[in-house]
């Protein structure tokens, strides 16, 4: 028998671990760094410490050795209390660490993995850009070679996560570097170490969410990077952002369903406390009503992030679940938002409570990693349209 809705022992305690951390440092902490759009170095460098940037990678990389089984429960609990630094940890493993170890050589990860593994550095995938971010096509960066080979990029990258921060390391890019004989462009990618001149980061946005992580615009001006800092093949970029892509949702589905969580958890602790009419409000059953419909939607989300897990942590085709899960939970990750903010009336609407912040955080889930829209497209893809 395989089926077994119970964790193992060892994720259990990974699980009890960082739900711990998440309550004891991260909630009592986070309320000011988001209020004042700032990075927070110090859990970062906490979660570097406790090896959740190594969660999936081999021990060999100076990794953990677990799997994505391993990272979404942690994200999960993270984000049960924040999202800033749940997608700072999903952004640096998935989109920033994992390129190197799927498809680098094995110079690149001796090189990069150890550094990423342990937190000390942060990576940053570069795909999107200001004319194009579903249509990964559009691409309009371009790398060439000099005559040393060196690759010369130009162009530019937008909403690129943990790619300004003092500790980022690299940007991995993609860019166009030739074109097929019917015309399409060929796509690689590239590492971009961070300093490396004409390489130009810009001040961070104002974001809706978000806000105690890191997200900036990039430029390329001529910058210029050794022939061995292609990732993989060449031309083999956006079937290389592809599979990052499907891994990540997986991720950010559990990332989602966290946020999900926290919103029933504050909600049923405040439907408890607070009176109106000469009772607690959760005395109402219009109130329990929502409160059970959260809890549905959370659970549901659950399953289907960790149905998606285990089919990729088993080598089976993930796809079509990696979509249904990233899709399913960054939706009911808004209602659940939605309803927590109204279950906390006025208060709600302030930025003290965490469902203020859990209601700003929820719409990025949507966009983010591929939009609801791109979701539907990969499932109706997978039923043969
Ligand atoms: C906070 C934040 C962090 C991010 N981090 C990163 C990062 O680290 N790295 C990175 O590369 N990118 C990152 N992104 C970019 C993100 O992945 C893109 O914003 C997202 O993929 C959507 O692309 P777009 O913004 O260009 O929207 P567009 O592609 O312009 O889409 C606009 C709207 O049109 C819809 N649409 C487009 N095509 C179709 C179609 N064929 N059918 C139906 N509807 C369609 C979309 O679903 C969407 O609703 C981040 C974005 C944000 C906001």
């Amino acid at each position: 028998m395989s089926l077994d809705h119970r964790l193992s022992d060892e994720l259990e305690e990974l699980r009890r671990t960082v739900e711990a951390f998440a309550h004891d440092v991260v909630a009592p902490e986070i309320g000011a760094y988001y209020e004042q759009h700032a990075f927070p170095y110090d859990i970062v460098r906490q979660m570097g410490q406790m090896g959740l940037f190594g969660l999936p990678f081999p021990e060999e990389y100076g990794g953990m050795g677990g799997d994505y089984l391993a990272l979404g429960i942690v994200l999960e609990e993270l984000a049960r209390v924040d999202s800033s630094v749940a997608i700072t940890l999903e952004a640096g493993v998935s989109l920033g660490a994992m390129p190197l170890y799927r498809f680098g050589t094995e110079e690149q990860k001796r090189a990069w993995l150890p550094k990423l593994c342990s937190g000390e550095v942060l990576g940053a995938f570069g795909l999107t850009e200001p004319d194009g971010g579903s249509d990964a096509g559009a691409t309009r960066t371009t790398a060439v070679r000099d005559d040393n080979g060196d690759w010369v990029i130009n162009g530019s990258k937008c909403f690129i996560t943990n790619s300004g921060t003092d500790i980022t390391g690299l940007v991995t890019v993609t860019a166009v570097t030739g074109h097929k004989d019917d015309g399409s462009p060929l796509i690689s990618a590239i590492i971009v170490p961070a300093g490396t001149p004409g390489f130009t980061v810009a001040a961070p946005y104002s974001k809706v969410g978000w806000n105690a992580s890191d997200t900036r615009e990039l430029s390329f001006s001529d910058v210029r990077v050794p022939a061995a800092n292609l990732l993989g093949e060449e031309g083999r970029g956006y079937a290389q952002f592809l599979r990052t892509l499907d891994e990540g949702r997986v991720a950010i589905a559990a990332l989602a369903t966290g946020l999900a969580q926290g919103c029933v958890d504050e909600s049923v602790r405040y439907a408890k406390e607070r009176h109106a009419f000469g009772r607690p409000i959760g005395a109402n059953q219009a109130i329990q009503f929502k409160l059970a419909d959260m809890e549905l939607r959370a659970h549901t989300s659950r399953l289907a992030w960790r149905d998606a897990a285990s089919r990729l942590v088993h080598g089976e085709p993930f796809k079509k679940e990696a979509a249904l899960a990233k899709l399913y939970s960054s939706e009911i990750a808004v209602d659940n938002a939605r309803e927590a903010t109204q279950i906390h009336g006025g208060y709600g609407f302030m930025n003290e409570y965490p469902v203020a912040r859990m209601w700003r955080d929820a719409k990025i889930l949507e966009i983010g990693e591929g939009t609801s829209e791109v979701q539907r497209m990969l499932i109706a893809r997978e039923l043969g349209f």
